[in-house]
């Protein structure tokens, strides 16, 4: 039985705050929020002033390279990626190439989602070799696959819910052409473990991967992950590694034929009612924890719901985030409770929100009058469905106006 929608206070002091969240959510897994990701604006601006884009351009690809750090904070909106743009491209000119780049992947994905909608989690194309349909085994999650990179990659997830992009890569490959698991089941496990869970970044990178969104598999090898992560792993790994051999030899040994599949169909949502009356509440969801955002300005109450049935596959550390980001946000309401009950019982007319391609949050509130307003965007410049398929059609498109201005830097 669902319990009564309750009201909830944040503790100002942090530990008490954590403790609180564990309470209201005592089944969610994973340890408790560390330090080094305190949620919060405020968190997210340091780490903003921290970013160095010039080494970040010489070392993003190695694991203990300039990687910012940022993305549970995109994710969750204590930061916008516009204004994340125009504080790197202000500090580094033409040096922030690299990095705005990079920071356009994030609209590239997040445009593809609100584009085809739920089509993301099922293969955009053919893909171009034979994936395998094996469910995720337990021994990934328990962190138990024998290769040390492995195993280690597994723990920082669930220890932090942050791993570096490079090592992500890696862990999605070995998983997808290594073990042969069904690309959906686990692109599904891993969003539940990140602190940055983000549908349309997970999803998609996951069939880059595999090759149902790109034009052909990604693999690495030992060389690879040395170069990248160190030597450290494998001299601590005592079983034979699957990743040794050329690329040739490695691709050889992975992949049979390419399967024609008819590709898939891809949907697109049709528009949202208009909404009809008097606005009188807004609602902040999990894509808007800023109290600089636009809709906080308004004049009228404000809501966050922690909804168990949205959260409860989401890691203790991540929800702990999130209040971590509200406690900077005085002026919401904080509820746990059903979504559509909670804005049925405080909305005495329209609501108002960001939208968002979502399709879990808007069915939590299906049936209220919302208005849901168009969110910020990175770029104004037209795209086909074609250029959205290919991150490097979108960039070729976008680019000259994001950097436009930056040469004489
Ligand atoms: C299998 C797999 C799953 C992923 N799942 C997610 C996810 O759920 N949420 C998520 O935000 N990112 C995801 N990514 C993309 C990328 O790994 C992370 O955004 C990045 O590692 C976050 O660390 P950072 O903030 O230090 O990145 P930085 O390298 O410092 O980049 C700065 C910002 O740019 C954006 N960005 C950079 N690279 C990418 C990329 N390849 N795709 C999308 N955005 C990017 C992010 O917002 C990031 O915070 C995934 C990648 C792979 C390979």
């Amino acid at each position: 039985m669902t319990q009564p929608p309750t009201r909830i206070t944040l503790a100002s002091d942090r530990y008490e705050r954590l403790a609180q969240i564990r309470d209201c959510f005592p089944q969610a897994s994973g340890p408790d929020l560390s330090p080094a990701w305190q949620g919060g604006r405020a968190s997210a601006l340091a780490r903003l002033s921290a970013v160095d884009a010039e080494d970040y351009a010489r070392s993003r690809n190695q694991l203990t390279g300039a990687a910012t750090g940022l993305s549970p904070y995109l994710r969750h909106g204590c930061l916008s990626l516009q204004e994340t743009m125009a504080d790197v491209q202000a500090r580094f000119g033409k040096h922030s190439h690299k990095l705005a780049a990079e920071l356009s992947y994030r609209d590239y994905f997040r445009q593809v989602w609100y584009r085809f909608g739920e089509a993301i989690m099922q293969p955009m194309e053919s893909p171009k070799v034979g994936l395998g349909d094996k469910p995720m085994p337990d021994f990934i999650a328990q962190g138990f696959t024998g290769l040390v990179c492995m195993d280690e990659i597994v723990r920082q997830l669930q220890q932090h819910g942050y791993v570096h992009n490079h090592a992500r890569m890696w862990f999605a490959a070995y998983v997808v052409h290594w073990l042969k698991v069904d690309w959906r089941q686990a692109a599904d496990w891993f969003e539940t473990q990140l602190l940055d869970g983000d549908t349309a970044s997970n999803h998609l990178s996951w069939q880059w991967i595999s090759s149902s969104f790109s034009s052909k598999p990604y693999i690495f090898n030992k060389e690879n992950l040395t170069k990248f992560g160190g030597e450290s792993w494998c001299q601590q790994c005592r079983v034979s590694c699957p990743f040794e051999g050329s690329y040739e030899q490695l691709y050889q040994q992975l992949f049979t034929e390419a399967v024609v599949a008819p590709p898939p169909a891809h949907h697109i949502k049709p528009p949202p009612p208009t909404p009809k009356g008097v606005a009188s509440l807004v609602w902040i969801h999990d894509e808007m924890l800023s109290p600089t955002h636009a809709l906080c300005a308004f004049n009228l109450p404000a809501v966050f719901i922690f909804d168990p049935a949205l959260y409860q596959h989401w890691p203790l550390k991540r929800l702990q985030f999130m209040a971590d980001c509200l406690a900077e946000m005085p002026g919401v309401d904080i509820w746990l409770g059903q979504t559509n009950q909670v804005l049925a019982r405080l909305a005495q007319g329209r609501i108002i929100t960001q939208n968002t391609p979502q399709q879990a949050l808007k069915q939590a509130a299906a049936g209220l009058d919302i208005e849901w307003r168009t969110e910020p965007v990175l770029t104004e410049t037209p795209l086909s469905d074609h250029q959205l398929m290919r991150f490097s059609r979108y960039w070729k498109a976008v680019e000259p106006s994001l950097t436009r201005g930056l040469c004489t830097n």
